[in-house]
């Protein structure tokens, strides 16, 4: 797999819930991938059309972002994701036509596409209330983190809600600077 990482973080976050498959029907983990505020993105310069002779340009973010579509992610974090579930791995996706890290269902092996997961109104981490947000739990990884991603939802509002493991205070505290930045 080519490293052209374009999102990275001294620490990131898995995120675990429950997503119903649309093939069988059964509600099944699925994972995702927050950066916490602070995290650097690689900066597309439109007007630099020769990569190689661009200096690369990272821009910290001020607030926390869910990643999806990821194309790439180092054997580290691979290990921590296969940890939390066997069902999130490297997959072709006929929709995308292409490989992504994609999660699976745990009942029928069949694949969850990243947008119902992620985009869709009733997907995972797409909650449409507070109480299905609570529903999601959120691991704090404290090891450096990078991704080559498509997807990228800038401090998406359910975080606030999640479950945080270790510690009563809110994800949000963690995803959002309170002061200058
Ligand atoms: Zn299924």
């Amino acid at each position: 797999m080519p490293n052209n990482s374009n999102v990275r973080s001294q620490n990131y976050c898995i995120l675990r819930a429950l997503q119903r498959c649309t093939h069988c029907t059964k509600p099944t983990p699925v994972l995702g991938v927050i950066v916490p505020a602070g995290h650097e993105t690689l900066e597309a310069d439109a007007e630099v059309s020769d990569r190689l002779s661009a200096a690369d340009v990272w821009e910290i973010a001020p607030a926390g972002a869910l990643l999806f579509f990821v194309e790439y992610v180092p054997f580290t974090v691979q290990n921590r994701l296969y940890e939390l579930s066997q069902h999130y791995r490297f997959d072709h996706c006929e929709q995308a036509g292409q490989s992504l890290w994609m999660n699976h269902c745990s009942f029928c092996g069949k694949q969850i596409a990243d947008f119902e997961v992620y985009c869709e109104p009733e997907g995972a981490f797409s909650p449409i209330s507070p109480e299905k947000a609570a529903s999601i739990q959120l691991h704090e990884v404290q090891e450096p983190f990078e991704a080559q991603a498509a997807g990228y939802s800038y401090a998406p509002d359910f975080l606030g809600y999640v479950q945080r493991s270790g510690g009563a205070a809110g994800a949000r505290t963690l995803l959002r600077h309170n002061g200058k930045k």
